[in-house]
Order: structure tokens, then C-alpha cells, then sequence
């Protein structure tokens, strides 16, 4: 990305390459949502791409989204895109409305009570560890097959879907992850008898190629806003 675009610019022109590869893999565009990943940036970075429309931003500390959310307008839609300590849910509740990384039936229950409690329907992505990589966060498949279930009956998510981090690789070499987390997503859905329309994959490497498997929200940082420091 060129040093002289700004930011709008950036941005304008990621969602014109996610409508095209929606386009091309026959999907309509609107069916790909872009969540752009604010991490790291000060809130008034955000300003110009709220002043064009932009509402979704990802966040993967909740101490960092708890300082920047009151700067910024209200009505925005904060998403966590990083591990969730349990001791940490009610504030989080205070400021997301999506949950990305949801890794263990033991946090998703925490976010149920604690929901309840405050009277919130949060969003929920349950995220799987693809990869078998033993540091990374997210269920195994095996894992989530055995606590889908449960899950399910959670009465105050909203479970939308699964998201995963692929190990690092270039675009070709993350396909399959994607494909597989799609696939997973299928087997799920029949198995449990329960839509689970959304897919949140792809980031700035890899994006097109996720959607051409399905993704149905690519999570977009520093294409937008450049390298973070
Ligand atoms: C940082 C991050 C992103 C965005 O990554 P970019 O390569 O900057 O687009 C997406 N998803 C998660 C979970 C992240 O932590």
C-alpha cells in the first residue's frame, strides 16, 4: 500500500477487492461483511472512516477497546478478535456487542450468566484451532463437537458461526484451512440441526482467498491503516 493513499482511500479500495472477489466467486457482495481491525491505532484514526459510514471495528485487548469506544461516537459495533479471560467478560460485555474468539464452552457459559445479568444478546463466532497448533487459542474440532451441544442452549448468545486464525502461509497455502472450516461449519450445522450462517476468515494476506471458500466477514487491519508499529 502506497504511503500516499490515506486511510479513506485504503479503505474505499478493500471493499471495492472484497465485492470483486465475492464477484468472482459467484457470491453477491453484500454477503461478505468487512470488519476493520482498529488495534494498536488511536481512536481518531477511526474518525474518517466513521465520517464515511463505517461502523464495525475489531479489537483483541479489552482493556485498549474499553478506553478507545468512549472516544468515538456512539453506535459503533465493537468486535473481539482475541482471547477472552474469564475475569475479564463483564467488561467486556460493557463495550462489544461480537464475539469473534469464543474458545471454550467454559467462557461461553461465563458470557451467557454475565449476559443475563446485564440484559445483553451478544453475537458469538466460536473459534477453531485449525491448525492442531498446540499455543494457539480455539476449540478442536473434536472439542466442539462434543460441546456444540451445550453451547446451542445457551439461551443469551446469538452463535453465528466459527472463525479461525490459520497458521501463517501464503494465500494458497491457508486455502485449505478455509475450506476446512467450512466444511466443519456444514457438518455442524446438519448435525445439530441449527443454522450457522457466518464465517469469519481472511485477513489482509488472505482475504480474497477466503472468500472464494465462503467467508462471510473478513477481519482487515493493517491493509487500511498500515503496518502496525
Ligand atoms: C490483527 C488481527 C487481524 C487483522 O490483521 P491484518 O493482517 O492487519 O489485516 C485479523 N484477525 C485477528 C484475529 C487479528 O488479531
Amino acid at each position: 500500500m502506497k504511503k500516499s493513499m490515506s486511510v479513506v482511500e485504503n479503505y474505499q479500495q478493500i471493499r471495492e477487492k472484497v465485492a470483486a472477489a465475492a464477484t468472482k466467486a459467484g457470491r453477491a457482495p453484500e454477503e461478505v461483511h468487512l470488519l476493520v481491525v482498529s488495534k494498536t491505532w488511536p481512536a481518531e484514526r477511526l474518525e474518517p472512516l466513521i465520517a464515511v459510514g463505517h461502523l464495525a471495528y475489531g479489537e483483541n485487548r479489552v482493556q485498549e477497546a474499553v478506553e478507545k469506544a468512549p472516544l468515538l461516537p456512539q453506535g459503533l459495533e465493537w468486535h473481539l478478535i482475541g482471547h477472552l479471560q474469564k475475569n475479564k467478560a463483564r467488561k467486556a460485555l460493557s463495550v462489544f456487542q461480537v464475539f469473534h474468539s469464543i474458545d471454550s464452552k467454559a467462557i461461553a457459559q461465563q458470557i451467557d450468566r454475565i449476559a443475563k445479568e446485564e440484559h445483553l444478546y451478544p453475537r458469538v463466532y466460536l473459534q477453531v484451532n485449525l491448525g492442531t497448533e498446540p499455543q494457539k487459542h480455539g476449540f478442536t474440532p473434536d472439542d466442539l463437537r462434543e460441546s456444540m451441544g451445550d453451547i446451542l442452549t445457551l439461551p443469551r448468545l446469538e452463535i453465528l458461526g466459527l472463525m479461525a486464525i490459520p497458521p501463517m502461509g501464503s494465500p494458497e497455502e491457508t486455502r485449505p484451512y478455509f475450506r476446512q472450516l467450512r466444511e466443519f461449519r456444514d457438518e455442524l450445522q446438519e448435525a445439530y440441526d441449527h443454522p450457522l450462517p457466518g464465517l469469519s476468515m481472511g485477513m489482509t494476506s488472505d482475504f480474497d482467498v477466503a472468500i472464494e471458500e465462503g467467508s462471510t466477514i473478513v477481519r482487515v487491519g493493517s491493509a487500511i491503516f498500515g503496518a502496525r508499529g
